[in-house]
């Protein structure tokens, strides 16, 4: 648990010292706003589809460390993935952060299991899934996403 906990606090620090496909798109073919009022974390995500793939994507926004590295890891692993496999891959990352994945059956969380102790930490992991429900919203066009709605 020791070595668990020291890699979550490396993986936290290194996404907000060097958060990944920060920024926003020219052109993107999606878009969505996710919110966070219990933290008070605010982001976007643009997204860039070619056909069925995420050929881009970028996120940007005032939010706490947590939100931070989660949503930079989020644009890392998803980028390049079907819209039907970061789909399947939220919906993992979202049982896991609320405690509902048994992470002993196979998986596609792989390096994204520096999560799975936010499902001990109630008030944060809100944080932890703000950027994959604005990922959702930004699939469906549904312009904004919140985790009070
Ligand atoms: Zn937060």
């Amino acid at each position: 648990m020791a070595d668990y906990k020291a890699l979550y606090q490396e993986v936290i620090l290194d996404h907000n010292k060097k958060p990944r496909n920060y920024g926003t798109l020219e052109h993107p073919s999606h878009h969505a706003e996710g919110h966070n009022p219990l933290c008070g974390d605010h982001i976007s995500v643009d997204l860039q589809l070619g056909g069925d793939t995420i050929d881009q994507i970028a996120f940007r926004g005032e939010s706490c460390a947590i939100c931070k590295a989660s949503a930079s890891m989020m644009t890392a692993v998803v980028k390049g993935k079907t819209r039907e496999e970061a789909d399947a891959l939220t919906h993992e990352f979202l049982a896991m952060a609320t405690g509902k994945l048994d992470l002993s059956q196979p998986n596609q969380i792989g390096r994204l299991a520096v999560f799975a102790g936010v499902r001990d930490l109630p008030t944060r992991v809100k944080c932890a899934i703000l950027p994959w429900h604005t990922l959702l919203a930004a699939f469906h066009s549904q312009g904004t996403a919140s985790t009070e709605s």
